[in-house]
């Protein structure tokens, strides 16, 4: 008799045990000579649908990997966290990626109540006050939306480059978190910014317009300006504060769990 097609399913392995799998071909050195393109296929094999690309639609690192990985799996996830303070260039962007790939992108948003609540309390522009403050409003418009999205995941990958600021010089192309349930992917962490750009030419990647107006990285439209040529790239995020502080609590520095935003 033909074994019924319940019994010929084998049971959906348990996400630590990917996760598991995943940290002892890291320490094997087996993922080390992979290209960024390989990487990804790997973490596609371990973890999709558990794994998505964390996206901002401010930087072309991020572009960069969307179409590497559309590539690999069309229905590979993305998200993109809205903070309510972004660009309009920034949406523009998300549309334009959506009708380019024929993709959704799944859009976080921040808990309403506790947005409200911060700016009736501190003012629409508190970021401006004290670090403390610029630390409060990214907590509350980044860092817990993405902590909530990231809780459906065992995966998640970003467009993290050492290069880019003094705070990411210990980034590794994989990393473990959220004691050891998570992992994070940073398939470009020794990639140099020409490297990003050629990519971006050669396959015509759509890219935020802002780039074009002297704007490196793009993030919240408060917190980011233009930079003169040879300025540091990353001068023109936070650009009132000191190099070590710029970052929002995303990858690690302030919270155990971090995205690629
Ligand atoms: S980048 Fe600026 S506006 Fe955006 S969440 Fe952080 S402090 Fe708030």
């Amino acid at each position: 008799m033909a074994a019924s097609s319940q019994t010929l399913r084998a049971p959906a392995a348990p996400a630590r045990s990917a996760v598991a799998a995943a940290l002892g071909e890291m320490e094997s050195g087996r993922l080390d000579g992979l290209t960024p393109a390989e990487l990804l296929r790997w973490a596609v094999q371990r973890f999709h649908p558990r794994l998505a690309l964390a996206c901002s639609f401010g930087n072309p690192e991020g572009l960069v990997l969307l179409d590497m990985l559309h590539r690999i799996e069309p229905r590979a996830r993305v998200w993109t966290l809205d903070t309510g303070r972004l660009p309009q260039e920034t949406h523009d962007l998300v549309d334009r990626v959506r009708d380019r790939y024929d993709i959704t992108v799944e859009v976080v948003l921040p808990d309403a109540v506790a947005v409200q609540q911060m700016v009736q309390r501190h003012g629409m522009n508190l970021f401006y006050e004290s670090l403390e403050k610029r630390r409060l409003c990214c907590r509350l418009r980044k860092v817990e939306p993405n902590r909530r999205f990231l809780a459906g995941l065992d995966g998640y990958i970003t467009g993290l480059r050492r290069e880019q600021n003094i705070t990411r010089q210990n980034a590794r192309r994989v990393e473990v978190e959220d004691g050891g349930r998570m992992v994070k992917i940073n398939p470009l962490v020794d990639w140099r910014a020409e490297q990003v750009w050629d990519y971006v030419r050669e396959h015509s990647v759509p890219v935020n317009r802002l780039h074009a107006r002297g704007y490196p990285s793009v993030g919240c439209a408060p917190c980011s300006r233009a930079v003169q040529p040879g300025e540091d790239p990353r001068g023109g995020r936070w650009w009132w504060e000191l190099p070590e502080t710029k970052e929002c609590g995303l990858h690690g520095e302030e919270e155990s769990i971090g995205s690629g935003i």
